[in-house]
């Protein structure tokens, strides 16, 4: 009995102790983003960058130049956060560092908006222009700074398109093509910055502080988005093995390749996959681990609009490229003894792949709602891996209630687990019934930090 209780405990500390590490990593990066900031600010004022000032209007343009620097400080974190940089990923987790990325891509574009505007007013009144003629005047300052208004379209239009009415009625693929226009905006504005500027111009500690800062942002965006996906074609072979349709029209996909044990994947987790066949090799799409990975990655996939659908069209033989591990849904998470795993319809892939890597022994419940035994993806293993775990299953099927169990079984995980409060609550499913589990979760007494949510949309 002992012989295996300490080996758990130790397991239990040394996932607090990465749990804690994780939350130093998340402050950490949110700090450097903010130090970094200022020791721009400090570098434009220490380079006599307010010394002149006199007028109101050489105040603003001071501030002008504020604004772009703190702009260009968000925009390098928002490509860093957006580069699946595996510490980046390990750390905040894929659906949280997008989440950040794309509210401070937001504010990076309205300031970089609100620094051209500040630019172009205040060197308009000092040349004694109109605001509309200095804009055309400004590539006569030279190349840079046409394209720093190359860089400003694309930064408008961006922005235009991510308001949720424009989103919400574009597919996916159109708005995430338009969506990259961001990254040749940050290509077109860098110039600009080291050759206008005159804080950088000088060369100098500025001028380093920015080209280390560039360099590893966008170096890293390079290097993990677009020569990784390619090298591990050459490195791992990934091909589809088998296309397997389950009775709830789900299909499970098997993928084999080379050496899948250095892609480090952990079950929870997800890929961003892309299937190099004729129907699908022009889209990308995230999908769980639907099994442990080992010598093969395993999805399950339902079919929801055109590329979930072609899935089951693929055949073995289809060359796979991959981006990932991603996410942090996974047993390193966990920061207490018990386990409880909670899924609905296809969210039941994550969970049954770390129910597969649980220990017999292991404290584990998992439930499961659908809204029937057919429409459940994955039931049968499911329930044969909590037999041989010896994990506890509670099923439950049928119409939508009140709260997140069904009209007749209106479960509460303060009903379902024994002890919630020493539990780790990992849930998976559409978005508004996650939330009202995990509300439910911390009103049983889980810890906000035990409660994990993997959502199938960002
Ligand atoms: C982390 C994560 C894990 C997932 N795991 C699974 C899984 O194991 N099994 C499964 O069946 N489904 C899973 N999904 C959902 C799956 O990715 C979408 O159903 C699929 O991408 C929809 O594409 P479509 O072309 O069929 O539909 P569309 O009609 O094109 O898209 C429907 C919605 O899916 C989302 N979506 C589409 N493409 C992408 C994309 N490339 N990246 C992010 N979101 C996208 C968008 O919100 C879109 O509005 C997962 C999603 C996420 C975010």
């Amino acid at each position: 009995m002992s012989s295996t209780r300490q080996p758990a405990l130790t397991l239990l500390e040394d996932r607090r102790r990465r749990s804690a590490r994780r939350s130093w990593w998340t402050d950490g990066l949110e700090a450097a983003v903010w130090l970094a900031a200022v020791t721009g600010i400090a570098l434009m004022i220490a380079s006599g960058g307010v010394a002149y000032a006199t007028s109101p209007a050489d105040w603003l343009y001071a501030a002008g130049r504020a604004f772009g620097i703190v702009a260009a400080v968000l925009m390098m974190a928002q490509v860093l956060l957006a580069s699946r940089v595996p510490w980046v990923e390990r750390a905040i987790g894929h659906d949280r560092a997008i989440a950040v990325h794309t509210r401070w891509g937001k504010v990076a574009i309205v300031l970089m908006l609100v620094h051209l505007a500040i630019m172009t007013t205040v060197t308009a009144s000092y040349d004694g222009r109109s605001v509309g003629a200095q804009v055309f005047a400004w590539p006569e300052y030279g190349w840079w700074m046409l394209a720093a208004l190359v860089a400003a379209t694309a930064f408008i239009v961006v922005l235009v398109t991510s308001l949720t009415a424009v989103r919400l009625r574009w597919p996916y693929e159109r708005w995430h093509a338009v969506h990259m226009l961001v990254y040749i905006g940050v290509a077109f504005a860098v110039p600009h910055q080291f050759l206008e500027g005159s804080t950088f111009r000088a060369g100098g500690i500025a001028w380093w502080f920015w080209a280390v800062l560039w360099t590893l942002s966008i170096g890293s965006f390079v290097l993990f988005r677009l020569i990784r996906p390619v090298v591990r074609i050459g490195r791992h072979g990934l091909m589809v093995e088998s296309v397997t349709p389950l009775a709830d029209g789900s299909t499970t996909v098997t993928v084999a390749g080379r050496n899948l044990d250095r892609l480090k994947a952990q079950p929870g987790q997800f890929f961003l996959w892309r299937f190099l066949s004729p129907e699908l090799r022009t889209q990308q799409h995230p999908y769980s681990l639907s099994a442990a990975p080992g010598d093969r990655l395993r999805i399950t996939v339902k079919p929801s609009g055109f590329g979930s659908t072609a899935v089951k069209n693929l055949t073995p033989g289809t060359r796979v490229m991959v981006e990932g591990p991603l996410g942090i849904f996974t047993h390193q998470s966990r920061t207490r003894s018990a386990l409880v795993l909670v899924a609905a319809g296809i969210g039941v892939t994550p969970v049954r792949s770390m129910l597969e890597e649980c220990e017999p022994g292991d404290d584990v419940t998992v439930i499961v709602r659908a809204r029937s035994r057919d429409e459940a993806p994955l039931l049968d293993e499911i329930e044969d891996l909590a037999t041989a775990r010896g994990a506890t299953v509670h099923l439950l099927l049928g119409s939508r209630g009140q709260t997140w169990g069904t009209r007749e079984n209106p479960a509460s995980i303060s009903d379902l687990v024994a002890s919630p409060q020493d539990a780790d609550v990992y849930i998976c499913g559409p978005r508004g019934w996650a939330q009202v589990v995990a509300a439910d979760a911390l009103a049983a007494g889980v810890a906000p930090a035990a409660i994990h949510r993997e959502e199938f949309g960002w």
